[in-house]
């Protein structure tokens, strides 16, 4: 696979983007967090994101060591993406593939990432 550019929305469409993503990146986490969102996700330079609207809409929750900030929309509850800083420094997003327009989640084949033990 290879990077392409995808939309994305919330379930009420408050939240709307873009962003190029390579899929064949995608990870499923096992963190406290991701167990209970049954998130895919895969990564990109938060500058690869475009936030088309609902600025205004994103909440931002944390936990743990505060390393993420979970997006969710503050209407209808989906976290369509995370963000944070990679261990290089570049501000990263992960974003919540099942959120995206024509991807088939069930058809990728995502590594799993040990988040619980971190
Ligand atoms: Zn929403």
């Amino acid at each position: 696979m290879s990077t392409q550019t995808y939309s994305g929305s919330c379930h009420c469409q408050a939240v709307k983007f873009k962003v190029d993503l390579d899929l064949a990146g995608a990870l499923q986490c096992n963190c406290s967090i991701c167990s209970k969102l049954g998130a895919v996700w895969a990564f990109a330079p938060r500058a690869k994101l475009e936030l088309q609207s609902g600025a205004e809409s994103l909440g931002d929750y944390q936990f743990g060591k505060k390393r993420l900030h979970h997006r969710r929309c503050t209407h209808c509850g989906i976290e369509t993406f995370a963000e944070g800083v990679a261990p290089d420094g570049t501000a990263t997003v992960g974003v919540n593939l099942r959120c995206l327009k024509g991807v088939e989640v069930d058809k990728l084949t995502p590594k799993q990432y040990d988040g619980r033990s971190l």
